[in-house]
């Protein structure tokens, strides 16, 4: 349907007609398909594939080509589009921390390779901001890496010694912390340690792709399905020729490694690739425009109900999404209804509606809503809401 003959139809059409049209395939076995404002969480299925990486991963599917080969052209592919000396595919933005971590404490050597996740006699400090440690640092404990928490950058100095492997810094974690990125990143330079960047879902910007590398991160991660909207199984390790050589010699398909039980397949290496050719060329700008529009759409149908109020911002980066999102408040005397009982609500209704709540608003993302969803999503939310209010 054009965007003007969806315009045209009312809300609740348009919205039944999409919800009967979007994911047979997951009704057909009982999987309710849902809306996401919410965000790129792996819990709702992380993003959607561009289609282009659709059409790659489907084309991919159909013939046998050597695996080490295709590991390595395809790295050196994405490299180069994104002027970085040198990457490798993971298995999402976790598998490039084991990755990452896996290289730093065994570098080429292929009998310590074989030995992983069992360190005995090798560097497998893994130094950590205390206030940057999260579920995925797993993956480098997996890799056999020992976490070594500081909080100063005295602490942090001290903690180096001959057993350290690697730095490990989440980006999106430096507001949290104690230590700057500049420093953190200094103190591994000169200790001569290799600095891991842990940027899972930094983009946008999307010169981060090459931009944490030039800023002299030796290893840089990010996730594929996330806002590259490549494969969920997917991810980038970039970085410095030797580490990256190093991680690819503990990957898939090289048996007898730490990575093998985290195999990427041809369909989602090539899958990647595409994403990354598309997302180098898109007009973000664009994007961003678009994004504000879906906002614009769903605050103007939830201020209608009194007593709410919805409004448009860009939260600040680094420590979120530097993308536009609704924030929607309203007066607990004109409405009966907790923020969270609200998001259950949408939830639980046709079609389901996934946003994020807290104790006092709930906050709704731009960046994965295909158009036309931000139509159904301003309806139901107002229904919501205006089904609650008192007298
Ligand atoms: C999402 C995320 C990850 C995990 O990425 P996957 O591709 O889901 O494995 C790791 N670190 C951070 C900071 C993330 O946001």
């Amino acid at each position: 349907m054009s965007p003007l003959a969806a315009a045209l139809l009312p809300r609740r059409t348009y919205a039944a007609q999409l919800a009967s049209l979007h994911g047979d395939i997951y009704r057909q076995i009982g999987i309710k398909p849902l809306i996401n404002a919410a965000g790129t969480y792996t819990t709702l299925t992380g993003s959607l594939l561009v289609p282009q990486a659709r059409e790659a991963m489907v084309e991919a599917a159909k013939y046998f080509v050597p695996f080490i080969e295709l590991q390595k052209t395809v790295g050196a592919r994405i490299a180069k589009i994104l002027d970085v000396p040198a990457a490798a595919i993971s298995s999402g933005g976790t598998g490039s921390i084991l990755l990452a971590t896996a290289a730093c404490i065994t570098g080429k050597d292929r009998d310590k390779i074989r030995r992983l996740p069992d360190t005995a006699g090798m560097k497998n400090e893994v130094i950590m901001v205390k206030q940057h440690r999260n579920g995925f640092d797993h993956a480098s404990r997996t890799a056999g890496g020992k976490i070594i928490d500081v909080e100063t950058v005295g602490e942090l100095k001290n903690a180096i010694n001959s057993k350290t492997a690697m730095l490990s810094w989440v980006n999106i974690k430096e507001p949290l912390g104690k230590i700057t990125a500049r420093e953190f990143l200094d103190a591994g330079k000169a200790a001569g340690i290799p600095v891991f960047n842990d940027a899972a879902a930094e983009l946008p910007p999307a010169e981060n792709l090459s931009l944490l590398v030039k800023q002299g991160y030796d290893l840089v991660g990010f996730s594929g399905g996330k806002a590259l909207r490549g494969p969920q199984a997917s991810g980038l390790l970039l970085g410095r020729a030797e580490l990256i050589e190093a991680a690819h010699l503990n990957n898939n398909p090289h048996s007898d490694t730490i990575a093998r039980a985290c195999k990427v397949g041809k369909e989602e290496i090539m899958g990647l690739l595409a994403a990354v050719e598309v997302y180098a060329k898109r007009d973000h700008a664009a994007d961003m425009k678009l994004w504000h529009s879906f906002m614009q759409s769903i605050a103007r149908d939830v201020n209608k109900v009194s007593g709410v109020k919805a409004e448009v911002y860009i939260p600040p980066y680094p420590g979120a999404h530097p993308v536009p999102y609704l924030r929607v408040r309203w007066d607990e005397a004109a409405i009966s209804l907790k923020y969270a009982e609200c998001a259950r609500r949408l939830r639980e209704g046709e079609p389901s509606v996934e946003v994020n709540a807290d104790d006092d608003e709930i906050t709704l993302a731009s960046y994965l809503l295909n158009p036309g969803e931000e139509r159904i999503v301003g309806w139901r939310l107002a229904e919501v809401l205006q089904s609650a209010r008192r007298g």
